[in-house]
C-alpha cells in the first residue's frame, strides 16, 4: 500500500537552526548505522522510517559503510525511499559520509579526493538519489593534507552532489583548521558529528567551544552509548539487544556491559524515574540541554523505542539539583 505521511507531521517536533546556516534540523534525527542492514527486517526498517517522518523527523543519517555489510543500509534506505518517500524528497535531509574503510586497495579509505568523490558517487547510486543534503568527512586523516580533503568537499558541493558539508570526529584543533579552510574555499562547514553522551563527554573539552564560536552546528551520535544508557541492560543482556547480536563494525559487545557501568546506569535510572522520564529519554534530554547541540542522532531497533525517545522533547528542563545528582551518579 502506498505510504502517505501524516498530515500532522510538523505539529510536535522542535526544529533547531544548524549553526549559522539556513538549514533547520529536527531536535531528534534518525541514524541508520545499525538495524537497516541486509540481515535486518525490511518491514521493520520501513515501519521505523514511516514513524520517524510522521513524527517530524526530517533528517535521516547514513554513511557508505553502514549495514552490515557495508553499503547495505544505503541499499535498504534506497528501496524504501523509492517506494515510499520519493514524493517527499524536498522535505528530507539525507546525509552520508566517507572516511572509514569501504573497499580494498589504496582508494577506499581515509580522506583523499579520489576516495571522497568515488564514494559519494557509489552512495548516490545505492540510494537512488541525485544529491545528498549533507556530505561528511567521517574521520580525520593524518596522512592526507586537510587542504585536499576540504577542497574535495567544496568541489562536491559545486558539482551539486551535496548541498552542505560537515565533518565527524575531528578534534577541536582539527575542526578549527577544517572550518577555516572551508571558509576560504567559500563552502562553509555547517555541522560537526561527534560522539556525545553522559558516558562520553570529550566534546566538552574544547570542541563545543569551537563550534559555538564559529557558528557550526553539532549533531551528537550514540547519545545512548549504543543502548547502555537505557534500562535494557539492568538485568542482564537481552537476546534481541545490539550487544547480544555480534554485529561487528563498532557495535557494542557484551564485554562492554560491565558491572561498574551497570551500577552507574542504575543510579541514573533512579534519577530519570524521579523526573518521570525513561532513562533513554533523560539521556537524550541531557545531551540537548546544551544549546550548541542542534540535534541528537538516535539509533532505533523497534518503533516503540522511537516513541519513547521522542518524549524527551516534552520533558521539563533540568533543575540545578538534578544536574548535580547526575554528575554525582556519573562520578561514583
Ligand atoms: P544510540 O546511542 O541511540 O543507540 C541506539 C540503540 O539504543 C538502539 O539500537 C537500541 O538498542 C537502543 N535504544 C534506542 N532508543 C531506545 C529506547 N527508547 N529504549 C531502549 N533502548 C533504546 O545510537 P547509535 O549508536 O545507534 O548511533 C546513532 C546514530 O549516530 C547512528 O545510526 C549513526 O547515524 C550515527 N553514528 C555516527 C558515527 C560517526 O562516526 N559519525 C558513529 C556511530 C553512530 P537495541 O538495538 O539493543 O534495541
Amino acid at each position: 500500500m502506498t505510504y502517505i505521511a501524516s498530515d500532522r507531521r510538523y505539529n510536535h517536533m522542535t526544529y533547531n537552526r544548524c549553526g549559522n546556516s539556513g538549514l533547520m534540523l529536527p531536535a531528534l534525527s534518525l541514524g541508520l548505522w545499525h538495524n537497516f542492514g541486509e540481515s535486518d527486517s525490511l518491514e521493520n526498517a520501513r515501519n521505523i522510517l514511516h514513524l520517524a517522518f510522521d513524527e517530524g523527523i526530517t533528517h535521516f543519517d547514513l554513511a557508505n559503510n553502514y549495514g552490515p555489510p557495508p553499503g547495505s543500509a544505503e541499499i535498504t534506505f534506497g528501496k524504501i525511499f523509492k517506494e515510499d518517500f520519493s514524493n517527499y524528497r524536498d522535505e528530507l535531509v539525507i546525509s552520508t559520509k566517507a572516511g572509514w574503510k569501504m573497499w580494498d586497495g589504496p582508494y577506499g579509505d581515509w580522506g583523499s579526493r579520489k576516495y571522497l568523490v568515488a564514494s559519494l558517487d557509489q552512495s548516490l547510486r545505492r540510494m537512488g538519489i541525485d544529491y545528498v543534503d549533507i556530505y561528511y568527512h567521517h574521520r580525520p586523516d593524518p596522512n592526507t593534507p586537510m587542504e585536499e580533503t576540504m577542497a574535495a568537499l567544496d568541489s562536491i558541493v559545486r558539482q551539486g552532489k551535496a548541498l552542505y558539508v560537515g565533518i565527524s570526529s575531528y578534534s577541536a584543533s582539527e575542526t578549527q583548521k577544517a572550518v577555516d579552510l572551508l571558509k576560504q574555499l567559500g563552502t562553509p562547514c555547517i555541522i560537526h558529528q561527534p560522539k556525545y553522551s553522559m558516558l562520553d563527554r570529550w566534546v566538552e573539552n574544547g570542541l563545543l567551544d569551537v563550534l559555538g564560536r564559529e557558528g557550526v552546528g553539532c549533531i551528537a551520535f550514540s547519545p545512548l552509548a549504543q543502548g547502555l544508557l537505557t534500562n535494557k541492560y539492568l538485568k542482564g543482556i537481552p537476546a534481541d539487544s545490539r550487544a547480544a547480536s555480534h554485529r561487528g563494525n563498532g557495535a557494542i559487545e557484551e564485554d562492554a556491559i560491565t558491572e561498574e557501568k551497570i551500577k552507574k546506569v542504575a543510579r541514573l535510572n533512579d534519577i530519570a524515574l524521579q523526573r518521570g522520564q525513561s532513562l533513554a529519554g533523560m539521556a537524550l534530554s541531557w545531551v540537548l540541554r546544551d544549546k550548541r547541540v542542534t540535534s541528537v542522532l538516535v539509533g532505533i531497533s523497534k518503533p516503540e523505542q522511537l516513541t519513547d525517545s521522542l518524549k524527551c522533547l516534552s520533558a521539563a528542563p533540568f533543575t540545578e539539583g538534578e544536574l548535580r545528582s547526575i554528575e554525582a551518579a556519573l562520578a561514583n
